[in-house]
């Protein structure tokens, strides 16, 4: 039983919904987290767990489309965040490396939806990329405000992570959980795969597959599909020295215990 913790399943494939989630189940993953990212997914991913039972939702804005951001958007969010299958706000954060946004921008975007998750109690789901200082900067700010209001609570996840160790222990000595893509499965990502064996504990692991973006190997090139996630598990298996069945106790487990379902 394996949840993907990271898709957007709102966007375009070349099968139906129902057949990506039917496939899905087929490889052992029963439940789905639509991440919301353009402005126009918050409605799209909501419809989604209105629609699948085993599809939950997340609401928030994507560091790519920050420069949309404004006072309508996060009105909406409100909205999106006491339905009972929101888990989470996001993905938020920051990227450097395509800086579609600017930075000004995607820092007061990021500060907003960071408040707000305090505020709600909802746990964060965070993308960064060629920005570790000033992610860092902002997750502790984060982390400290949510320890204070909501104790013994997880705070939220840092989705796809291809960072450094530094990086790595940094988000988890902040009580943030980790969660790794099929990057793990390429050739170059030697670094990647002693992080995941060596620095994140089994009882801070999540696993995703980002689709449609980041097939794992032997599907690079293609659209990813959350069926994938099993080759992430698997993968992540392997480095630890688990069987998958074990593994997907602890990273189903953890998703649960991150996202309150
Ligand atoms: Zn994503």
């Amino acid at each position: 039983m394996l949840i993907d913790s990271h898709a957007h399943i709102d966007y375009e494939y070349e099968v139906s919904t129902e057949a990506l989630i039917e496939e899905a189940r087929l490889a052992g993953v029963t439940q789905i987290i639509a991440i919301a990212a353009a402005l126009e997914s918050l409605d799209k991913v909501a419809a989604l767990a209105d629609r699948f039972p085993n599809v939950y939702f997340t609401t928030g804005v994507h560091p790519h489309d920050v420069k949309d951001f404004n006072p309508e958007v996060l009105a909406k969010m409100r909205k999106f965040i006491a339905h009972p299958k929101c888990v989470a706000i996001g993905e938020l954060g920051l990227d450097f490396f395509y800086e579609h946004s600017d930075r000004a921008i995607q820092f007061e975007a990021l500060k907003i939806q960071l408040d707000f998750s305090i505020e709600a109690g909802k746990p964060i789901v965070v993308h960064t990329r060629d920005a570790d200082e000033e992610t860092m900067r902002f997750l502790d700010e984060h982390a400290n405000g949510w320890h204070k209001a909501h104790p013994g609570k997880i705070p939220g996840v840092i989705h796809c992570f291809s960072g450094t160790a530094k990086l790595a222990e940094f988000c988890l000595a902040l009580g943030y959980t980790i969660s790794f893509s099929g990057i793990i499965t390429f050739k170059n990502a030697e670094a990647l795969r002693a992080v995941a064996r060596d620095i994140v504990p089994l009882d801070r692991l999540m696993v995703e597959t980002d689709s449609p973006y980041l097939a794992p190997i032997p599907h690079r090139g293609k659209k990813n599909h959350p069926a994938h996630t099993r080759i992430v598990a698997e993968k992540l298996a392997e480095l630890k020295s688990i069987s998958l069945e074990k593994l997907a106790e602890h990273t189903t487990g953890n998703t649960k215990r991150l996202f309150g379902f």
